[in-house]
């Protein structure tokens, strides 16, 4: 049933020198869920009895992570394996260990048996344990029953569950996509309803989140299961508005683009950077913000800035954004309205600024999409590719009516007029 080839030798070690110790050991949830699809774990989470001092004195290369429940870290050169003991289930009347506030868990670190680990757990085909000792798999929740069925079922009281931690929601929606399981109907009926929990999580979190959500290599799917389920307008209202008020399709058009092209660069084994993906999802809501103010009269620069800084200002009240994230996100942005400008010396400056790749990406998608003028991206294409003198000859004309295409001015127009308000 589960192959033991598809294991990491760190984590064998692992197991079998807890086991050799006395201890129990298993490996638990992700792992053991992607290791019965037959697929290779991305990592591998272990379970023990033993406590973490006692998980140190096993191994010489172990570090004690985590304040208030404690891990064990086993480092083999690059890999870590996360050893961590079995917690209980605790309630608040208990001994204070579990703080609920409204249903939510705020805190909780008591160890316990290896069933009430079990129960603790979000989804039954996570709650699955490979016992080294056997090489069984131990299931108190009908694991293996959903896993057959392709089914992913929070255990227990599915509205319980989320409301405990409402970030299952998402790791439901991520589970179904990644394994193209079916999210049980008694699992799926109370999440719209429960959405607006997540303006309760904290905005580091839910960066966290959405990274995994769009950076797995299901971005399609996972985007249109999170509007389906109204997660999505918790993650970016802004966004969420800007398609809702859309007649033409273009947004999402693009912004579908824009997550067809991240999936591909993952099965191609190819980095993939946050920025680009946050600076599509908020792109929309930068155009129109921008769009209404050089209506307005201000000038194209400043108005891309200053959308920029207030797009960005509100998206971190929901996503908090690493400074490293923040800051390439605006410089894709502010350089979009620069390629329109391919005369003189400017073009040369764009072509050397550092983030010229990834801008020029961008507009590409936009061209793409109908949203910026084709044979400007191919304009760009062709100037960064020639010789020294073409560029010179290409720059010294410029390319004629780049600054004003016509398709876009008519477009951003009654865009800019009907959303105004919207704002
Ligand atoms: P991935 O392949 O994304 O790593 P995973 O199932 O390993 O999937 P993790 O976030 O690494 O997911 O969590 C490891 C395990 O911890 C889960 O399988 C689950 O059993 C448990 N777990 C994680 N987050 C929660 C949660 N919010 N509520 C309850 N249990 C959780
Ligand atoms: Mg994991």
């Amino acid at each position: 049933m589960i192959s033991r080839s598809l294991i990491s030798d760190s984590a064998l070690k692992v197991l079998y020198r807890l086991k050799k110790a006395g201890f129990q050991a298993y490996l638990v949830g992700g792992c053991v869920r992607d290791l019965l699809l037959g697929r290779e774990p991305k990592d591998f989470d272990v379970v023990t009895d033993a406590h973490p001092e006692q998980v140190r004195t096993v191994f010489r290369n172990c570090r004690l992570i985590g304040r208030r429940f404690r891990l064990a870290h086993v480092h083999f050169g690059e890999e870590i394996v996360e050893v961590a003991t079995f917690r209980g289930l605790a309630g608040e009347e208990e001994n204070g260990e579990r703080v609920l506030e409204n249903g939510r868990i705020l805190r909780d670190n008591v160890y316990g048996s290896i069933e009430e680990d079990a129960f603790r757990r979000d989804f039954t085909v996570n709650a699955l344990y490979y016992n080294i000792a056997d090489f069984s798999v131990v299931d108190y929740v009908g694991g293996m029953d959903d896993h057959k069925a392709s089914t992913l079922r929070l255990i227990g009281d599915p509205e319980q569950r989320y409301r405990e931690d409402p970030v299952r929601m998402l790791r439901a929606v991520r589970f179904a996509v990644k394994l193209g399981f079916g999210i049980h109907p008694e699992c799926a009926e109370p999440i719209p309803k429960l959405a607006p929990l997540l303006q309760e999580i904290p905005a580091a979190r839910l960066y966290d989140e959405v990274v995994k959500l769009f950076l797995g290599g299901y971005a399609v799917q996972t985007f249109e299961q999170l509007r389906h389920y109204g997660l999505f307008a918790f993650l970016f209202p802004e966004t969420e508005r800007s398609l809702a008020s859309e007649h033409q399709g273009f947004p999402l058009t693009f912004l579908a683009k824009a997550l067809e092209r991240t999936d591909q660069r993952v099965q191609e084994n190819k980095p993939v950077a946050p920025y680009f993906l946050f600076a599509a999802l908020l792109w929309e809501p930068v155009r129109v913000r921008a769009q209404a103010r050089i209506e307005a009269g201000e000038n194209e620069i400043l108005a891309y800035q200053e959308a920029s800084g207030e797009v960005i200002g509100r998206q971190i009240r929901r996503t908090a954004l690493p400074r490293s994230v923040g800051l390439p996100i605006r410089e894709v942005w502010a350089l979009q309205p620069r390629f329109e400008r391919t005369q003189g010396s400017r073009p040369f400056r764009l072509l050397s600024h550092p983030r010229f790749r990834a801008a020029f990406d961008f507009l590409a998608l936009r061209a793409e999409t109908g949203e910026a003028e084709p044979s400007l991206a191919e304009w760009w294409a062709r100037f960064q590719n020639a010789s020294e003198a073409e560029q010179k000859s290409m720059a010294r004309t410029g390319k004629r009516e780049a600054n004003r295409p016509r398709s876009r001015k008519r477009r951003t127009r009654s865009k800019a007029a009907g959303n105004v308000t919207a704002i």
